[in-house]
């Protein structure tokens, strides 16, 4: 094979979204490592947990959303070699390149949370963040009458890790319809004092956990999970606390970037993802390699929302490494949208430092709006299948 002038490792929404981008302007050999068959749109995820989609409405063939012009080799990377400007692949292929573009997302880190994979196999636990268990999760909030039930924000680094209360809310709302709140207790685990950490967020977020009667367990974390006993050891500061008789649990595993990124020498020790500058979205160690996406590390939340910003400004500072030219900055813009009934969401954007980035000028996009849970469930979908990962945006 030819050496590819950009090899993206990652098919995901950043990887695909970069690659047609990058054929838009211009570059001409664009190829994309990636092992899976299938390509999701993760934000529907949620929705599906909540009885909102199916999983048919966020899957396609790799195939089909691989944008032409692009090669794609599927495998998975398994090290980068800096000095020699090579990957290894799992399936032993050696991979030159002379730009290389790290996109592979964060992997689920099982060992964090002794006995949570084994609750998912039992289907006592499962969770929108984990596809293979979605398509249970709205089965189980809608069945239950009474009882205990327990969600969780997974801790950082997280893919949009507090759009993990989407369904909880969307739960929420059903159960108050269905005349069942009141006998349900229904508890949410926090990672940090707050959910967000963004107070216009938080504001309307703390309202309605309220609202709805939601214990709130702050700076928390599952340290442990017996899924005979269905209960769960709780962390926080204040000192551990068994949560027993949970009828179910959408516990979401802790997230970790790939092993291999430490492996090959290219890690933030402090955090294991990849050691990029925030700006301009190059490596800090190699003028060579570049990183966007969930394990770029290049904003405090990551998501979806904030590669738009991302793939724009990389291509641009793929074309000025390559022609001469300044590089462009991004901002670390980036959005949190949190379904607070079954259709209204607030919507929170901001850029690195929590300052608020809204896209529309002059309306509140925090207000909870049927609008904007509109534009978030079905408007947002068509713009990402056929403008976002066609590079259009
Ligand atoms: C349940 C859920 C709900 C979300 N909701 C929202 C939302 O409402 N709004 C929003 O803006 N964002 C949301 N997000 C976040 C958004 O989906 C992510 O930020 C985005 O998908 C990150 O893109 P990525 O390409 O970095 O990672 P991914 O989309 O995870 O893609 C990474 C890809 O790399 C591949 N890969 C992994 N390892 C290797 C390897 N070794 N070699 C080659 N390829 C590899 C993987 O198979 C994967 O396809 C949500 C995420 C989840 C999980």
């Amino acid at each position: 094979m030819a050496q590819p002038e950009v090899l993206i490792v990652g098919g995901g929404n950043a990887g695909i979204s970069l690659a047609a981008r990058l054929l838009r302007d211009g570059f001409s050999g664009v190829t994309v490592v990636a092992p899976q068959p299938l390509h999701r749109y993760k934000p529907l995820l949620n929705y599906v947990g909540g009885g909102e989609a199916t999983m048919a409405d966020l899957e396609r063939p790799m195939a089909d959303v691989v944008p032409d012009g692009c090669t794609w080799i599927r495998d998975a990377v398994a090290a980068v070699d800096p000095d020699a400007s090579t990957v290894r692949t799992r399936l032993g292929r050696t991979l030159r390149y002379s730009t290389l573009v790290l996109c592979p997302g964060l992997e689920e880190d099982w060992t964090a949370t002794p006995g949570l994979q084994e609750a998912y196999a039992d289907g006592w636990a499962a969770s929108t963040y984990v596809p293979g268990s979605t398509p249970q999760v709205w089965p189980r909030l809608r069945s239950l009458r009474r009882g205990s039930v327990v969600f969780t924000v997974p801790p950082e680094p997280a893919s949009c890790g507090p759009t993990a209360l989407k369904p909880l809310f969307l739960a929420c709302d059903h159960w108050r319809r269905a005349g069942v709140l009141a006998d349900l207790e229904v508890r949410l685990l926090l990672p940090e004092a707050t959910p967000t950490g963004l107070p216009q967020a938080d504001d309307v977020l703390e309202r309605a956990l309220a609202d709805y009667g939601v214990e709130v367990l702050r700076q928390s974390r599952i340290e442990r999970v017996d899924a005979d006993l269905h209960s769960l050891t709780v962390g926080s500061s204040t000192g551990a606390r068994v949560l027993d008789d949970v009828a179910f649990a959408h516990a979401v595993p802790h997230y970790r970037a790939p092993s291999w990124i430490a492996g090959s020498g290219l890690a933030d020790p402090a955090t294991g993802l990849v050691d990029t500058d925030t700006e301009t979205l190059r490596s800090r160690r190699h003028g060579s390699i570049w990183a966007i996406g969930d394990a770029a590390g290049v904003t405090p939340r990551p998501s979806g929302g904030a590669l738009r910003k991302q793939v724009a400004v990389l291509s641009a500072n793929l074309r000025a490494a390559r022609d001469g030219g300044a590089l462009q900055r991004y901002d670390g813009y980036t959005v949190v949208p949190i379904t607070v009934g079954r259709h209204t969401l607030t919507l929170t954007e901001v850029d690195r430092d929590g300052r608020p980035s809204p896209s529309v000028p002059f309306v509140d996009p925090t207000k909870p709006r049927r609008a904007t849970w509109w534009f978030d469930r079905y408007a947002l979908p068509q713009v990402y299948w056929r403008r976002i990962l066609r590079g259009r945006v």
